[in-house]
């Protein structure tokens, strides 16, 4: 994501590389090259103006520092800003003092609404333990209520509805529901239309006033540019929400709407979803959204989810089995396994320091492991633990079995032992997250 954005912001740092120091004339330049970079990025004209203005005298105020060179230093300037603009803090979602807590979902239609309210009932239930319950409030379209139900199902979670198109109704039952039934939060999900209009603002508006929400959260499609800040606008002027939804970033390779939205809706940007999957939602962070922009890579992000996959004493194990030279290829498919266990994997190379721009022509093929699998699998046991018994014979049958050829078993084996050698190298430092630092 934001690709476009970052490289023409490097590019404007660069155009500072050989200045011995900021000076007047680079810090207009630089601010003309950053402002056009935003403005590419469809990112809303007076914010853009704003922005470069305050970079600009942030810029002029400072004192030349003589420890890093001006690139750097304007890639400090620009990311304080940033962050800035994304409102310093992260915001959490309101919780309701006596249960249920109840959320309200609201946007246009494909913005990702429904997607959204069952990855929120997901995080919910994994991050804060919590039991919610989701509540069909589309009542248009069957087919937006078999969603709900189908996304629920996958995670275990009750979906309140009714045969009756009673938006409303649906709303104040599960809210009792929840009550009678002890669960502590309430999902609604609403009914959206192709564009704004007044029947759908009255309902979400009647909705609100009906159940009090502690929450109304705002969901929008990110790669919508401009429009979703005017969309953005309208759902606040009349539902006056509390926090914003982007969704599909993974696809927004400009960044125009992140950047403009809290600006023009004074609301903060509270979730951000990055794909189709369920677990592709995160809490929305302004310093490391920043940092992304900025193409620094989001390695605090990383090094979390990474921790949260890895278990500690596994990790453990494994270091000892590196350093003593006894990492097999049992343990390369487990380690496939946790990685793919991780979620969408494009998402996570992006997220190395320095792998994002080197990667971002590059399609990740996730079926890639497929075909790796596909020879371990094929071989017995023994083998696996002792891969050096893997003679010609032997990689034939595995090749027969895996559907592969030899080359690729021969491929494998030659990345398998180089990785091995690296992991080596790499166990002396510690944790994972060392580990991704050392690749800065
Ligand atoms: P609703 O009409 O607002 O309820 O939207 P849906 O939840 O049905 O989503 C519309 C489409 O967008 C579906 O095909 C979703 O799978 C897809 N979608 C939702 N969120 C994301 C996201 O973050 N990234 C991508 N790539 N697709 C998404």
């Amino acid at each position: 994501m934001f690709e476009d954005l970052s490289s023409k912001l490097e590019k404007a740092f660069q155009s500072l590389k050989g200045e011995a120091k900021i000076s007047d004339v680079n810090i207009a330049e630089t601010v003309r090259e950053i402002r056009r970079a935003l403005l590419d990025a469809d990112v809303n004209y007076e914010v853009a103006k704003e922005f470069t203005n305050k970079v600009k005298d942030r810029a002029m105020g400072e004192d030349v520092l003589t420890a890093v060179n001006p690139g750097q230093q304007f890639t400090k300037i620009v990311y304080d800003e940033m962050v800035t603009i994304f409102g310093q803090e992260r915001e959490d979602i309101e919780v309701a003092h006596t249960p249920p807590t109840v959320i309200l979902i609201a946007g246009l239609q494909g913005s990702g609404k429904t997607t959204f309210s069952a990855k929120l009932a997901k995080y919910l239930k994994e991050e804060n333990n919590r039991n919610p319950i989701l509540a069909a409030a589309d009542v248009y379209r069957p087919a937006a209520i078999n969603q709900l139900k189908t996304l629920a199902e996958s995670i275990s979670t009750p979906v309140y509805s009714i045969e009756q198109k009673d938006a409303v109704r649906v709303a104040k039952e599960a809210v009792s529901m929840a009550k009678s039934l002890a669960l502590d939060t309430v999902i609604i999900d609403t009914a959206g239309r192709m564009h704004v209009d007044e029947k759908m603002m009255n309902e979400v508006a009647e909705i609100k006033e009906a159940v009090q929400p502690n929450e109304t959260l705002f969901v929008v499609d990110s790669m919508t540019g401009q429009d979703a800040v005017n969309t953005a606008k309208e759902f606040n002027e009349r539902i006056n929400y509390d926090g914003v939804v982007l969704t599909k970033l993974d696809g927004d390779t400009r960044g125009g709407a992140a950047l403009s939205i809290k600006t023009v809706v004074e609301k903060p940007i509270k979730f951000v979803s990055t794909g189709e999957k369920l677990d592709a939602l995160s809490p929305f962070y302004p310093d490391r959204m920043a940092q992304r922009i900025l193409g620094m890579g989001d390695v605090v992000s990383l090094v979390e989810k990474a921790q949260k996959e890895f278990d500690q004493e596994e990790a453990e194990k494994l270091q000892k089995k590196i350093k003593s030279d006894k990492f097999d290829l049992e343990d390369f498919r487990q380690q496939l396994q946790q990685i793919k266990g991780m979620g969408n994997i494009s998402d996570l190379v992006g997220m190395i320091p320095g792998a994002g721009k080197a990667l971002q022509d590059k399609e990740i093929d996730e079926d890639a492991f497929k075909p790796i699998e596909a020879i371990i699998n094929s071989m017995t046991p023994e083998e696996r633990r002792n891969p050096e018994i893997l003679n010609g014979t032997r990689r034939r049958r595995i090749a027969q079995g895996s559907g592969t050829k030899v080359r690729d078993i021969n491929d494998l084996m030659k990345q398998f032992n180089q990785m091995k050698k690296m992991m080596k190298q790499f166990s002396g430092m510690g944790k994972m997250g060392k580990m991704m630092k050392g690749m800065k």
